[in-house]
């Protein structure tokens, strides 16, 4: 780790700031005490503007990026087939140690502000941020929040017993969901997660069953808005449950495979964003390592996931980043970028929805996004063009530097070092 104290001048690369502007050939972004301190082609920095002892650091052939924002993961989950009777086996200590490794993956990858909706407690976000673990700036939602016998019920059909407080916390009506929100937010929470709808993975529901009906997502909602403006996230999958949670106010809709024109509609006019997860819905199951009800139900919304996203985007529903590592494998998370391509997105687009875009819907865009002045230094440099090859950002050996608030965690290069 390089500490920000002495300014550092990137250079002579192609510059994409994240606003969604032309990219510029030969930009330079001038870093400083921790920010952003000017961005803009080389041609244009003028002194004052640059200190004396700023260290120029070449970056050709390479472009300049803001740190990506993933909207969407797990860092408790191992990425991969997920055993819930193994993670709820585990000893709490465990699980933390191993959320570690997963949150210096994610950063290598690329990946400087991370929400977490489910499994990391306050604990995690306060790590990162005393520089005790590396990782992503983390903003956690505690524990998905869920009906009895919903997404975030893990409990045996013959366990009558408490749930796995790590992986939901149970609520039935409004007046308990009152009580849960209010209990994930003394613990720390800085978003709210609730489910919508059934899940893939859960064995006892289903993405077309209703979760948290709509009053009681609207409980929720009010309740998060009163706590200095606390954004909901709904895992919904199912046309029912999308609508549910959009009238009922969320921010964004999580996964939203069976997006059709009435929920685009509703979503277009509240400004709701939807947080696709390809990343996840595009893995493949292994028919060797998971159940054979689970092998059917994910080839199944994955096909629905194919046929609705790309509508949804063509239509212009606000699109953010979020991958879902944790179920996908942990520091893949930039391959999402080619998925939303895939489903008509121009890579410029892409890389919006990764950076301006996912700032705003976590509320943070005046701090991060985009490479502007008086921005936090988040800063990716990666090699080639991505806009003539997205697929290149998802892989992390591309990924050649990485800067979070103006401090230097990765640099394959050596160049800062
Ligand atoms: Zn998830």
């Amino acid at each position: 780790m390089t500490g920000p104290s002495t300014p550092v001048l990137l250079h002579n690369g192609l510059l994409i700031d994240g606003t969604g502007g032309e990219p510029v050939t030969d930009g330079a972004v001038l870093i400083e005490d921790g920010f952003i301190r000017w961005a803009g082609p080389s041609g244009e920095l003028r002194l004052p503007a640059l200190p004396a002892p700023a260290r120029r650091i070449d970056v050709h052939g390479h472009t300049i990026l803001p740190g990506f924002i993933d909207c969407h993961v797990h860092m408790a989950a191992p990425g991969g087939a997920l055993s819930h009777a193994e993670l709820a086996a585990m000893p709490a200590s465990l699980r933390i140690f191993l959320a570690a490794p997963r949150m210096k993956l994610t950063l290598d990858a690329g990946v400087t502000t991370a929400r977490d909706l489910g499994g990391a407690d306050a604990g995690h976000r306060e790590a990162v941020e005393s520089g005790l673990l590396p990782g992503p700036r983390l903003l956690v939602a505690v524990a998905m929040l869920t009906p009895t016998g919903g997404h975030g019920d893990f409990r045996a059909a013959t366990d009558n017993g408490e749930n796995d407080p790590v992986m939901g916390h149970l609520a039935d009506g409004p007046t308990e969901c009152r009580r849960a929100v209010r209990e994930v937010l003394r613990k720390g929470a800085d978003c709210v997660k609730v489910a919508a709808t059934g899940g893939v993975w859960s064995p006892t529901d289903h993405p077309d069953d209703d979760g948290f009906l709509e009053d009681e997502i609207r409980t929720i909602t009010e309740i998060a808005a009163g706590h200095r403006g606390t954004k909901v996230a709904a895992h919904a999958q199912g046309r029912g449950g999308i609508l549910n949670a959009v009238r009922a106010g969320v921010a964004s809709v999580e996964h939203g495979y069976a997006i059709d024109d009435e929920a685009i509609d509703l979503m277009l006019e509240r400004g709701t964003f939807l947080v696709p997860t390809l990343t996840t819905a595009n893995t493949d199951p292994d028919p060797q390592k998971v159940a054979a009800w689970a092998y059917e139900k994910k080839k199944h919304w994955q096909s629905v996931a194919r046929r609705h996203i790309p509508h949804a985007i063509t239509r212009g529903v606000r699109v953010a980043m979020g991958t879902d590592c944790g179920i996908a494998e942990h520091g893949t998370n930039l391959r999402e970028l080619a998925y939303l391509v895939d489903c008509g997105m121009t890579p410029m687009g892409a890389i919006r929805a990764g950076t301006s875009e996912a700032a705003e819907l976590l509320g943070l865009a005046h701090e991060i996004g985009t490479l502007e002045a008086g921005k936090r230094a988040d800063v990716v440099v990666a090699r080639g063009n991505p806009l003539a090859g997205i697929t290149a950002l998802g892989e992390p050996a591309n990924i050649r530097l990485v800067m979070k608030d103006g401090v230097v965690f990765k640099d394959l290069d050596g160049r800062v070092a």
